[in-house]
This record gives structure tokens, C-alpha cells and sequence, in this order.
């Protein structure tokens, strides 16, 4: 294991080697994009927090990976005081085009829709979590331990106590708070003996980045096909990354293609719109799946982004809807600390869990339906979703509430969003 890089440590509770007994408010497990974002917005909460993070920070940067960033996403970012750092190195969109195979009626968004200069952004892994971690450095109630693993998690009436082993050495957190954004795989979830629903799709997701001939036009494309969603995202340098999903079968087939055989497949389901694609770097396949936690929260622990819940990648939601949790959980614990109360408390908690827990499960269900009705060929639900897209086309009201809800403005929208 690396050295570990201990950074920014308050002065009220300075990390000390020999130190087996440390005590913050709040402990966040997981120092991805949602950890991250929580550190962040915890800035002048006057909560001293503690991030644990299992990947060397370097490590953690590189990530084949870039999403779809929605409008209250970048409300929260510009929220917490860090979208001015992220802003520069992502793209944005301000049309989406809708299409279904090779049905000629075709849905576009724009900004004229809802009144705004932009729809949305699409940001690479490293564009988002590089600002985050500069910008945790500079909040000094806030220390960072990476790499550093999670070894017990106990949970006692007035505190949760956690166990990490940091290079060599073991140490013993106290804390109000524990909170979980540490994946999908969530050891901290399953240790605390929170169960799930949920189940794996027969699809995967290959995520390539390529460089088209001409202008992506900021333009967002999600064409339906029977066998998945295919997603182009507009890049910075116009680049674009897809989103192929297909059958499992399917998707290693194409994996196992040369970049040559690849390129020809990608561009015959990409269409000839942007010209000759240049294929960028490596493809990554993705296994996708849904999954709904039962709890979002127990006595001295709450789950947020994907330790909570998972989606499948159609329309972007993921992410968007872990940075959302951080909003919530942030209002929720705030206002609890200053009105003296407990933050650890399940009372508190549950404010946070019945705010998010039903959201997610409204846009959970969004993208299954969506994948569902679209990836078949059976003649009725062809019918039915052609009906759907004419409906998304000439009927202003179902446009515009289609599109708040693909780009995150239906819901309750959390003070952090609401500053500017
Ligand atoms: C193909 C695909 C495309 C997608 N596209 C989009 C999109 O366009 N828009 C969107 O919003 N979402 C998208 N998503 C979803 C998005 O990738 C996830 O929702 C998001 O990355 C979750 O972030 P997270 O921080 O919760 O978890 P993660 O990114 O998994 O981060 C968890 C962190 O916790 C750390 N960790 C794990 N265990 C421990 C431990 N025991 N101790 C300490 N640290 C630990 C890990 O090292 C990691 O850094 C997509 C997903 C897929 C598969």
C-alpha cells in the first residue's frame, strides 16, 4: 500500500501517529465524485469531518468515465462555491435529440424550451473529482486520509466507531455521523446489514470516446434501438463520449473486436451526421444494474449515491442523483446542528431518508421503463412509445415536464441550489 497523504487537518483534531482515539462529527466513507461533494458542501458547516478514501488520490482521478451533468447539479456545484473551478474544463449541451430506431420523428429539446442558456453538462471522471479534491483541501474543517482501509464499523447509541488501517497503523474513529459513499458495493451498506432490491440488467454498457470529422454542436443524442439506448455526449476539444448498450452477448462480441472491425460497428449505429469518427483511447464495458437500498439511514449512519442506489445509465441519472442526495442530507443536518440537536440521531436522519428515498425510486423507475419500452421490438409497446414521442413533440406541456424531469428540475430543489 502507498504512503498514506493525510491533508488539511483542523487544528481541533489534529491525526497524530501514535493517536488511536480520534473524534470528528461526521465521517464520510468514500472519496468519490458524491464523497467529495459532500466534504465540500460541509465547508462552513462548522462540522468537522473526516474522509476516508481506499484509493491513493491519483489513483482515484483515473477513471475511463464521463457523465451527463444536469442543470440543478450545477446549481448545487455553483452552491458550495466550486463550479467556477469545474466549469471551464466540461461541455455544454443545448439541444437533446430523442430517437427511436429508424422512425423518422425524431424529439429535440433546446434551451427555448424551459427559458435557459443550457440544458445540461458533460463532464469526464477527472474534470469533477480533480476540482473537488483541490477545493476539500482548502476547507480547514475538513481532513483527508487516502489511502486508508475501512476495517470494522460499530455503531453505539451516541457514536459509530470506525476502524481504518492506514498504512501500517490502525486507527480508532468516534463520530455523530458515518456516512456511506462508498459504491454500489457498499461494504459499509451491507456491514450495517442494510438488504436491497434490485436486479442486474441483461444489457452492459460499452463506454468508448471518439473525435468526429465535424461539430457535435453541443448536441446530446440518446437513439433507441431494439437491443439498448445509444448515447453520444458532447466533449470539450469536440470530442464525444458514447454509451452502447447491448445485450451482454453483444457487448463482448464487440469488445473483443480490433479498433478497426469497432470503429466501422460504432459508426454504422452513430450514424454519418458527424462525419468520419477518429476512435479515442480504450473502451470500458460496464455491468449495470438496478438497486434500491430498504434503508437510506440507521441510527449514527446514512448512505448517499450509489451505497444508496443504482440506475441504469440511460438519461444520465446516477451521478446526478448521489450529488442531489448530498444536498438533502447537507439541509437536513445543518439545520439539525443549529438547532443544537443530534446529528447522528435516526430522528434527524430520517428527514433525509424520506426527502431522497422516493425521488430516486420515482427516477429509478424512469430509467428502467425507459430502457424496457424502448429495447423491444413487440408491436403494441412500439405503438405505445411512438405515441409517447409524438406527445414529447406537439404537446408543449409534456415536452417541457419530460425534459425538467431528464435534466433534474422536478423535485424538491435543496437551499444549497437555491443561493443563486
Ligand atoms: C456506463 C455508465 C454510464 C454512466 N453515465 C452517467 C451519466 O452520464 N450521468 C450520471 O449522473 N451518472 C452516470 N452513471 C452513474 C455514475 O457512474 C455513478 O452513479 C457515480 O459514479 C457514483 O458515484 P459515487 O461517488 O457514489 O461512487 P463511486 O464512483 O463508486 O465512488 C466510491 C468511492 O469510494 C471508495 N471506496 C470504496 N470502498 C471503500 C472503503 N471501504 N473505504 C474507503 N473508500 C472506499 C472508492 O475507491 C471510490 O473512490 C453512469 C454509470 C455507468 C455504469
Amino acid at each position: 500500500m502507498a504512503a498514506a497523504q493525510t491533508y488539511q487537518t483542523p487544528d481541533t483534531n489534529q491525526i497524530t501517529t501514535n493517536s488511536q482515539r480520534l473524534d470528528y462529527d461526521l465521517v464520510i466513507v468514500g472519496g468519490g465524485i458524491v464523497g467529495l461533494t459532500l466534504a465540500s458542501a460541509l465547508k462552513d458547516s462548522g462540522l468537522s469531518v473526516l474522509l476516508i478514501e481506499a484509493r491513493a488520490e491519483s489513483a482515484a482521478v483515473m477513471k475511463g468515465q464521463a457523465y451527463a451533468v444536469h442543470m440543478l447539479s450545477a446549481l448545487i456545484y455553483q452552491g458550495i462555491g466550486v463550479w467556477e473551478q469545474i466549469l471551464p474544463n466540461i461541455e455544454t449541451y443545448r439541444r437533446v435529440r430523442l430517437s427511436d430506431g429508424d422512425y423518422s420523428g425524431v424529439v429535440e429539446f433546446n434551451t427555448k424550451d424551459i427559458n435557459k442558456d443550457d440544458l445540461g453538462y458533460v463532464a469526464e471522471h477527472q474534470a469533477l473529482l480533480y476540482p473537488l479534491q483541490e477545493f476539500v483541501k482548502r476547507c480547514s474543517n475538513v481532513t483527508v486520509i487516502c489511502p486508508a482501509e475501512v476495517i470494522e464499523t460499530k455503531y453505539l447509541a451516541d457514536a459509530a466507531v470506525t476502524t481504518i488501517k492506514v498504512a501500517d497503523e490502525i486507527k480508532t474513529i468516534r463520530s455523530k455521523l458515518l456516512v456511506a459513499a462508498d459504491g454500489s458495493r457498499s461494504r459499509i451498506r451491507q456491514a450495517a446489514g442494510i438488504t436491497t432490491l434490485g436486479w442486474k440488467y441483461w444489457q452492459s454498457c460499452i463506454v468508448a470516446f471518439v473525435k468526429p470529422e465535424k461539430s457535435h454542436n453541443q448536441t446530446a443524442y440518446e437513439k433507441f434501438q431494439p437491443s439498448g439506448p445509444f448515447a453520444i455526449l458532447p466533449l470539450p476539444g469536440n470530442r464525444c463520449r458514447i454509451v452502447w448498450t447491448a445485450p451482454h452477448s453483444e457487448a463482448k462480441a464487440l469488445c473483443a473486436l480490433d479498433d478497426e472491425q469497432f470503429l466501422a460497428e460504432l459508426q454504422a449505429r452513430y450514424g454519418s451526421h458527424m462525419g468520419k469518427l477518429e476512435l479515442l483511447g480504450e473502451r470500458f464495458v460496464f455491468q449495470v444494474q438496478l438497486m434500491q437500498s430498504d434503508n437510506y439511514v440507521k441510527n449514527r449512519l446514512a448512505l448517499i449515491g450509489d451505497a444508496a442506489h443504482n440506475c441504469h445509465p440511460v438519461g444520465g441519472q446516477g451521478l446526478n442523483l448521489g450529488i442531489r442526495d448530498v444536498a438533502a442530507l447537507v439541509e437536513v443536518i445543518q439545520e439539525a446542528h443549529q438547532a443544537g440537536k443530534d446529528i447522528g440521531n435516526i430522528h434527524v436522519l430520517k428527514k433525509y431518508e424520506r426527502w431522497r428515498q422516493l425521488e430516486n425510486l420515482v427516477i429509478l423507475g424512469f430509467t428502467d421503463i425507459l430502457d424496457r419500452v424502448f429495447s423491444n421490438n413487440f408491436w403494441p409497446i412500439v405503438v405505445v412509445r411512438r405515441l409517447g414521442l409524438l406527445a414529447m413533440k406537439y404537446v408543449p406541456l409534456i415536452k417541457v415536464l419530460s425534459l425538467k424531469l431528464m435534466i433534474g428540475l422536478l423535485g424538491k430543489t435543496p437551499k444549497l441550489a437555491q443561493r443563486f
